[in-house]
This record gives C-alpha cells, structure tokens and sequence, in this order.
C-alpha cells in the first residue's frame, strides 16, 4: 500500500498551520510548517488535532513558498504534523519552490515512519523528499519511552542526519537541556511550539490544553 495519499488539490497541502520564525524546533531559526493528516494515533501524542485528514485547511502551495521565503532571518524550516510523508508530493514541490528562490535552504522532517519504511518505498517522491532532508526525526511516539530528552519525543525515534548541514547542533537532539516550548493562541486555539518536558506536559494537561 503506497504513503501518499490525497488529501488537498493538487497545487495544495492541507495543513494545520505554521509559523514564519521560531528558534524552538531546530538550530537557529526556522520556519516550521505543521501538516495535517496522521493515520497513526500513537497514545499519548500531543498533536491529535493534526490527525484528521479533514481538518485544517488546505493553503496553496506557492502561499506557503513565498511566506517562508521573505522571512530571511531563518536558515531553513521544520516540517512535523501530522505525518508530512503522507503528502510527500505536495512538499517536495514546496521546498522545491524555496530553494528555488534560496538555494541554500535547510530542512529538518519529523516522521512517524522508520526510515527504512520510507527508504524501501516504491514511490518516487517519498525518497525524492527524502533526499532533500537534512535532519529525519523518525518513527512513531511511544510514551513509555519518552525520556523528556532533547527535541525528539520519545527515545526510539533516531535523529538521523541525512547530510553534514547540522553536524555541529546535534547535540539539540539529545542533552537534556534541549527541550523547550512555548504556546500561543492562534485562531481561537491555544497551540504549542517545541517538544514539551515533563513538566511541561502536566502543566498543559492541567489547564485542558492537552
Ligand atoms: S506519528 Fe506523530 S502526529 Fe502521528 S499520532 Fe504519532 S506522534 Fe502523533
């Protein structure tokens, strides 16, 4: 069964939302686009809003390019969700309209897949937005393994660096002082940016956030 499925038109991804600027999700600034879509339903995920294929919105592919873009104080962006590799073909048309205006984009993709599954895929964008990734956060999120550790959720998803772009920030991924997030209220709704602590968690579990 293939990855990609279809769930905007074909100049659109559906997404959840994104922000032009953050330094929370990745070393230096950075974008970050939240697609929408996740067939998984890993307990314990914090992102379930982002699950419904449905939901969100779905925004033109060039609209999102040009946003990220003209925001020239960040070095390149985070793609999380959501599972961005369910619509694999709409990003890699994406971050190839970004770098077709700034070359030297980065590009960081949070995934429930391993990378195996995603390297044994039979379709031809799944690997080709593979190949334009600098860092893969891979696998699902299981809750008992999470170690409150670095910008990854739980201790059997690898941080794979895919190129040497980010060879001197990894250690983003694994200290234990690399966790930080924030929230904002964006259409009505509170929304997070980063991996969240612990304490963090309990915090947003608390206020009925999570
Ligand atoms: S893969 Fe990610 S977004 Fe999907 S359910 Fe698991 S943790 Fe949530």
């Amino acid at each position: 069964m293939g990855i990609i499925k279809n769930y905007a038109d074909e100049d659109r991804i559906r997404i959840s939302w994104y922000i032009k600027k953050t330094d929370l999700l990745g070393p230096f600034l950075r974008s970050v686009l939240w697609v929408q879509g996740c067939i998984r339903n890993c307990p314990g995920c914090i992102a379930e809003h982002t699950h419904s294929p449905e939901g969100g919105k779905a925004v033109h592919i060039s609209k999102i390019a040009e946003r990220f873009i003209t925001e020239t104080s960040t070095e390149g962006m985070t793609i999380t969700g959501g599972e961005p590799f369910l619509q694999a073909d709409k990003l890699c048309r994406l971050i190839g309209e970004i770098k077709a205006s700034r070359p030297n984009y980065g590009v960081i993709i949070y995934t429930g897949f391993t990378y195996e599954e995603l390297t044994s895929s039979s379709e031809k964008k799944v690997r080709e937005l593979l190949c334009m990734t600098d860092i893969l956060i891979d696998g699902p999120y299981v809750a008992e393994l999470d170690d409150n550790k670095g910008l990854r959720g739980s201790s059997n998803q690898r941080v794979i660096p895919l190129t040497a772009r980010y060879s001197d920030q990894m250690n983003l991924y694994t200290d234990l002082t690399g966790r930080r997030n924030s929230m904002v209220v964006k259409d009505s709704a509170f929304r997070m940016i980063g991996i969240p602590s612990s304490v963090s968690k309990e915090i947003m579990e608390e206020l009925g956030i999570i």
